[in-house]
């Protein structure tokens, strides 16, 4: 029956759910299916993203993050402009393509502006050979369509559940956290000309599998160019760690993780797909696995180490103590043991992003 699935173009919510639940000899074919699919459309070369989180300060108060404004155990930072310039013109340096600057949700004029002057900043310094993928929430749509014309070219809004009920019990139930003004904001980023990317959380409390199989139908419904998503971590900080006992098993949520990347490959053949960090927490070898199932970006952390750890969004993330200089080894080992390579200095621009705004070139 997964042979009929793994065929069809157009696979429907009972198909992609049994994919979800694909076990043995399916469960083989699914991966295969996704390798073949990443190797004919985006290549086994992996892009990297130097990622600087640049401030854990944050208006919202998401019931599943770390650093959620009620967090009063977290330190704050903020790091300064020259501590940002000088991360990003490590990443050009080191030759990595490109980076991205997130931080927690902020807005305002002087907010806006910073950023602004930020990518001022980063276009000089490397003569406009760094691409620059923004993730700093939702905004208006002038502020992104004034970061977009000061250099950002893509831009990363996690929705976290495509589902309103399961948002509706992750977030406080207020303007601020507004399901609807998150679908707006997706909108209005792809409206401003960027690369849009979004991304949700596997293995939550109260998540069924099929809402997972209807997340990952809403990404190709609102044809999406870039996605991030990995499985759910608690953080005992937090409000929805009251439900930990509702949890699958960490490594199952890192099994659903798997198995969501790889048939994300397969329904949207040329997008980008991270391999995202929480993986690495579950397993040693957690964002290789994803790689191999079919991601195709990476992000080593180039955060400065003084304030790594401050910037956690769920316990036990890893790499919060080494320096860029170990990360970039330890990357091109991570990448190299699932026969897959590191293409440097490109600036791996989503293929789906590329064919939807030069339809002559299909
Ligand atoms: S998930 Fe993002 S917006 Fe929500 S509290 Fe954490 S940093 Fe803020």
């Amino acid at each position: 029956m997964i042979d009929k699935i793994l065929e069809k173009n157009d696979p429907g919510l009972s198909d992609v759910t049994a994919l979800l639940n694909a076990e043995g000899r399916d469960r083989g074919l699914l991966f295969e299916k996704a390798r073949q699919v990443k190797a004919e459309h985006v290549g086994n070369k992996v892009y990297l993203r130097g990622l600087i989180e640049f401030s854990n300060i944050c208006a919202k108060d998401c019931f599943y993050c770390g650093i959620r404004r009620s967090n009063s155990r977290v330190p704050r930072y903020d790091l300064s402009d020259e501590e940002i310039l000088n991360a990003a013109y490590f990443a050009y340096k080191n030759r990595y393509g490109s980076i991205v600057m997130q931080s927690g949700e902020l807005t305002g004029p002087h907010f806006t502006e910073r950023v602004e002057g930020l990518l001022d900043g980063i276009r000089e310094s490397t003569e406009g050979n760094l691409r620059v993928t923004l993730s700093c929430g939702e905004q208006t749509p002038e502020t992104y369509e004034r970061w977009f014309r000061a250099g950002a070219d893509r831009y990363l809004l996690r929705i976290e559940t495509s589902s309103r009920e399961l948002y509706s019990r992750l977030h406080p139930n207020d303007e601020k956290h507004s399901f609807d003004k998150r679908l707006q904001a997706l909108r209005d980023l792809r409206s401003a000309g960027f690369q849009v990317g979004t991304g949700v959380m596997i293995g939550l409390p109260f998540q069924t599998t099929e809402d997972l199989a209807r997340d990952l139908l809403w990404m190709k419904s609102i044809d999406i160019d870039m996605v991030g998503m990995g499985p759910y971590l608690e953080h005992k900080d937090t409000p929805l760690y009251t439900y930990r006992d509702l949890l699958l098993p960490k490594q199952a949520r890192f099994e659903l993780s798997l198995k969501m990347i790889a048939i994300l490959r397969i329904l949207m053949k040329d997008i980008n797909i991270a391999a995202s960090t929480a993986m690495q927490t579950i397993d040693p070898q957690g964002r290789e696995r994803a790689i191999d199932a079919g991601a195709n970006v990476f992000m080593p952390n180039i955060t400065p180490c003084r304030v790594r750890e401050f910037y956690k969004l769920y316990e036990d993330k890893p790499c919060t103590d080494e320096n860029p200089d170990d990360c970039r080894r330890c990357v091109e080992q991570r990448i190299a043991s699932v026969s897959n390579d590191v293409a440097y200095d490109e600036w791996g621009d989503s293929g789906h992003y590329l064919k939807r705004t030069r339809p002559a070139d299909r």
